[in-house]
Formats: structure tokens, sequence, C-alpha cells
């Protein structure tokens, strides 16, 4: 059997591998980490998302640089600043042993003069974006003459993302003598490109076979009507209550409102696309890997080198238009050796698509009948039924037991589950046309009780409110900045201010109705730039003068 130690790591990256529970190496591993620490040359490895890239590249570099020098002597660049954020962890956890080791991150949206200072303290390796990179070069804040190794990490995703140009530009900086290791899931022609014109008879390794989706992973299609979407979606998490699970859609906008509907309807979600402010990426990324949030509702380009750990389901809110990027998008499940399982919704007259991705992945897809209300709420009783058995005894409630058991003393045992049961589903219409109404209620009385202040809040549509305010995109506001600042004036949490809408001279947003005083309160007599802020409750059936009202007003600004 191939160890890690037979590849020929030093004692202290197997220390790293000790530690970090690594048994044996991945295929990618055992292939390209022998040649890289006895070859000085360049290399194309192909290997699918989740098979240990990082550590096949990161190994070797960590072992060949050398500490002692101070000058930037590796240099990796990676599409997102989230994967390069990942990345740069992820080999921190490597070459924890090494002595005197830096690695610094650079990347767009956060502070350039950090960065910088970092890397004036010495930086023997720089994992960086492409775009930031390319301005620090420009201002002459990094300095890449030097390297000896350059590493293009998810090279066709950087190239789906436009940075051809900007690779190109940054390898003009770099010496002739360098080693290039690029790795890419894929190899589309532009990769090909990449290879043939700035590397060196590269040594290629392919692993698995190219294009295809992991064999643990499987492909599930439900054929729905467009509008029944977010139906479909409910019923396939309702039916998975442990689902850990990114979803697909394929605009900003979508992405908010599923997400936004999610949330009302009790569940944890969050949306993930490019409208967000970096602050804003950061905690949801940090919630999903945390946990704190199930469903994780992305655009491709903001899902781009997401890498987390057991996520149990893709989705696939609506199909991609390219198939290699449905091959990116379930990447993301079956991880690890684990199994994973990719949804896709689809209408009947888009059904051929299905075809074409069999073809291309020579993989069959399973059509699946959307569950029964009734399969649902099965699903949901045995959840909570694990859940009750698995619950931890909390044993500060011994000492009132005696008074409960007493209490319950001639209650028979069946009786006792029946009250429990009724208690927890007790807003559960189990008349068949009014389960698929109710279903969301029972769904965040029951498992969201103490996790999330605001879920509890807003699952039922009725507790919102919704607010007019008399700023809009004349004031430069998008819906995402205006979230941010009234959630930052009512110093609420990312999901309380919910559905905001910015028109041109005004929008709306929501609340919970408990914090209806709180947002009243805040935006009386607030003055903004000379000018009063305006904030009302709108009136169900009361159409808004909105426009005659407000027009009048001239603000300066
Ligand atoms: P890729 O870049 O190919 O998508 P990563 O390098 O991000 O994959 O690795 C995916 C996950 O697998 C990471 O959590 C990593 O820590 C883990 N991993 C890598 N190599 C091994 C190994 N040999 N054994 C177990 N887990 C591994
Ligand atoms: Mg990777």
């Amino acid at each position: 059997m191939t160890t890690f130690k037979s590849l020929g790591l030093n004692a202290e990256l197997l220390q790293a591998v000790e530690k970090l529970g690594f048994e044996t190496p991945s295929e990618v591993q055992e292939k390209v980490i022998p040649i890289l620490l006895e070859q000085k040359t360049d290399l194309v490895a192909l290997a699918q998302t989740g098979t240990g890239k990082t550590a096949a590249f990161g190994f070797p570099m960590l072992q060949k640089i050398d500490p002692t020098v101070r000058a930037t002597q590796g240099l990796i660049l990676s599409p997102t600043r989230e994967l390069c954020m990942q990345i740069t962890n992820e080999m921190g956890i490597y070459g924890e042993a090494l002595k005197n080791v830096n690695i610094v991150a650079i990347y767009g949206g956060a502070n350039i003069t950090e960065q910088a200072n970092k890397i004036r303290r010495g930086a023997q390796i720089v994992v960086a974006t492409p775009g930031r990179l390319k301005d620090m070069i420009r201002r002459k804040l990094v300095d890449i003459s030097a390297i000896e190794y350059c590493v293009l990490d998810e090279a066709d995703e950087m190239l789906n993302m436009g940075f051809f140009e900007d690779i190109q530009s940054i390898l003009t900086h770099t010496p002739k003598g360098k080693s290039s290791w690029l790795f890419s899931a894929t190899m589309p022609p532009e990769v090909h490109t990449i290879a043939k014109k700035f590397m060196h008879k590269p040594i290629e390794i392919t692993v698995g076979t190219k294009n295809s989706g992991a064999k643990n992973i499987a492909h599930q299609y439900f054929i729905v009507p467009g509008r029944e979407r977010y139906t479909a979606l409910r019923s396939v998490v309702s039916m998975n209550p442990e689902i850990f699970a990114c979803v697909f859609c394929r605009t900003k906008i979508e992405t908010q409102k599923v997400a936004e509907k999610l949330i009302q309807d009790g569940y944890k979600a969050a949306a993930l696309h490019g409208d967000l402010s970096q602050n804003q990426r950061d905690i949801v990324m940090q919630s999903f890997r945390k946990k704190k949030i199930q469903l994780l509702i992305a655009t491709d380009v903001a899902a781009r080198g997401i890498d987390v750990d057991d996520i149990t389901h893709v989705i696939n809110y609506q199909l991609p238009d390219e198939i290699e990027t449905y091959t990116h998008r379930s990447g993301r499940t079956g991880r690890a050796g684990k199994e994973g399982t990719s949804v896709i919704f689809i209408t009947k007259s888009d059904r051929r698509k299905i075809k074409s991705i069999e073809n291309k992945l020579q993989t069959k897809l399973t059509e699946m009948e959307m569950p029964s209300p009734e399969e649902v709420f099965h699903s949901k009783i045995n959840h909570w039924v694990e859940q009750v058995k698995n619950t931890p005894i909390k044993s500060d409630l011994h000492s009132y037991l005696p008074k409960v058991i007493e209490a319950f003393e001639t209650t028979p045992k069946e009786t006792l589950i029946e009250l429990f049961l009724s208690k927890e589903f007790r807003n559960f219409d189990l008349h068949p046309k009014a389960m698929e109404f109710s279903r969301d209620r029972a769904e965040g009385d029951s498992n969201l009780r103490s996790e999330r202040r605001s879920d509890k809040k807003i699952n039922a549509p009725a507790d919102k409110d919704r607010f007019f305010i008399n700023i809009g995109a004349r004031d430069q506001y998008e819906w995402t900045t205006l979230k941010d600042f009234i959630r930052s004036l009512l110093n609420l949490g990312q999901d309380d201010v919910f559905q905001v809408e910015v028109m041109k001279n005004f929008s709306f947003f929501s609340t919970h109705k408990d914090n209806r005083d709180l947002v009243l309160k805040a935006f009386d007599n607030l003055i903004i730039d000379d000018r009063k802020v305006n904030v009302e409750l709108t009136k169900k059936g009361k159409t808004f003068p909105l426009q005659s009202k407000h027009k009048k007003k001239k603000f300066k600004r």
C-alpha cells in the first residue's frame, strides 16, 4: 500500500498528514507528489474537485522551497477569493511544522495595504487571485520575478471567469526557468492553449475519467412545471431533514428570492451571489461551513471553488446552459469518498437536456416522483422521532423530574406519546389540501425553535411588517447596500431585514412584527445629508400615494 512516507514527504510534512488524519494518499496525490518532488518539470494534472489537488501541489511546494530565503519562491493562482483563502489555510496546516515559512493570500475586496505589508515581511509562498495580483505587481507591492514554482489551480474555472489576459500578463513577470504546475477538473480548449503557450513539455496526469461526475454521486431529476419549482424544492428538503445542500440558480435575483422564501418558510437558508458585499459573503460562507445554514442558494459564479465537505445534495433549481457547469455543480457533493446526490428540477419541454447530460457524463440519471404530502409528513415524523431519541439528557433538569413524572403518573405511555406528538405538530393540518400549506410552518416550529432568532420570527408571512422608505436608487442604493444600511442602523441580523426592493425614488423592506417599534423609532427624526428619511408602515389594501407624495420634496445630497 502506498503511504505518504513512500511518496517521499519529509518528517515535518508527515506530521501534518498525521494531524490531518489523511490515511492514504488520493490517486492524484500518489501520482503527482513523487514527480514534483523528484523532477524539475512542468505538469498538467486533471482531476475532479474533491480529489485532494491542494495537497498534491502543496506538499511538494512546501518541501521544495527554502525557508531561509525570504524571497517569494512559490506562486499559486486561484480563481476566487474564497478559494484563495481556502488554499492558504490548508497550506498553513500542511506547513505548520515547518519553521519560518510564510504563506500570504492576496485577493480583491480586502485592504491592499495590509496585504502588501504581509508580503513585505516575507512571503515564500503567495496565493493570489489574478486581478489583485496584477494590480499589486503594477504597483510594485509584490515581486514574483524570482519564483521557482507557479501553480495554476482550477485553471478551467479561471479561464471561464475571463482571467486569460490577466494570467498571461502575470506570467510575463515570472522567470523562464520556473516550473509550472497546472491543475484543472476539465480540459477545455482554453486550458490547452495556456498549457501549450506557457508550459514546456508538461508531464500529463489524468485521474479518473475526465469530465465525468464522480461515481458516488446519484443524479436524480424531477419533472415539474416551472412555477412549481419552489414547492418541489421544499418537498425535497422536507424529505431530507438532515440535508446540507447547495442550491444553484441562474440569476442573482432568483438566488435571492429563493433564499428569502426559504427563510420565511423557516428553513436555515442564505443566498450567495455577486451583489453581496465581501463582508456579507464571508458571513454567509462561515455560517454555511459551520452548518448554521443548511441551504446555500448560489449562482455559479459565486459558488466557484467552494470547498465544503459533507454537502449531501446539490440542487439544480434550474439547469445551467453548459453541461460543463453541471459537472462543476455536482462535483460539490460526493467528496472524499462520501455519497452525494445531485437533484435537477426540469420542465417537460426541457427534458431532452437530461439526455445530453447522460451522454456527456456516461451515467444514467434517475427520474423521481414528487413525494406526496403524506410522504413528506411521514419523513418529518421519522425525523422528529430520531431527534427525540438522540436528544442529550439535560442533567440540570433532574431535580424537577419527580414533579413532572408525578403529573403524568396516571397517563398511559401511548397517550403520553400522542400528547407530545400533537403538541409538536399542532400547526399541522392533516387535511390533504391544507397539508401543502401548513408544511412549512410545522417545519419552522419543530426544527428551528431555539436555533435562530430570525428564523423563528419570520416563519409565518403574517408575522412580518412591510415598510416604505423614501430613499432609493436615486440615492445610489442597491438592495444589498440598503439592506446593510437598515440592518446596521437597527442592529439586526443578516436575515432580519428581508425582501428589500429598491425603486428609483423609494424602496420597501420587511422585518418581523416584533421589530416594528424599533424600526419606527430608528427612523424617527433621522436626517441624512440634510434630508429627512421617512419610513412608513405599508397597510394591506391601501394603495400608497407613492409618487405624488414624495416627488414634491426636493432633497439635497
Ligand atoms: P480539490 O482541490 O481536488 O477539489 P482539495 O484539495 O480541496 O480537493 O481536497 C478536498 C478535501 O479532501 C479537503 O478537505 C482535504 O483536506 C481532503 N483530503 C485531501 N487529501 C486527502 C487524503 N489523502 N485523505 C483524506 N482526505 C484528504
Ligand atoms: Mg482545489
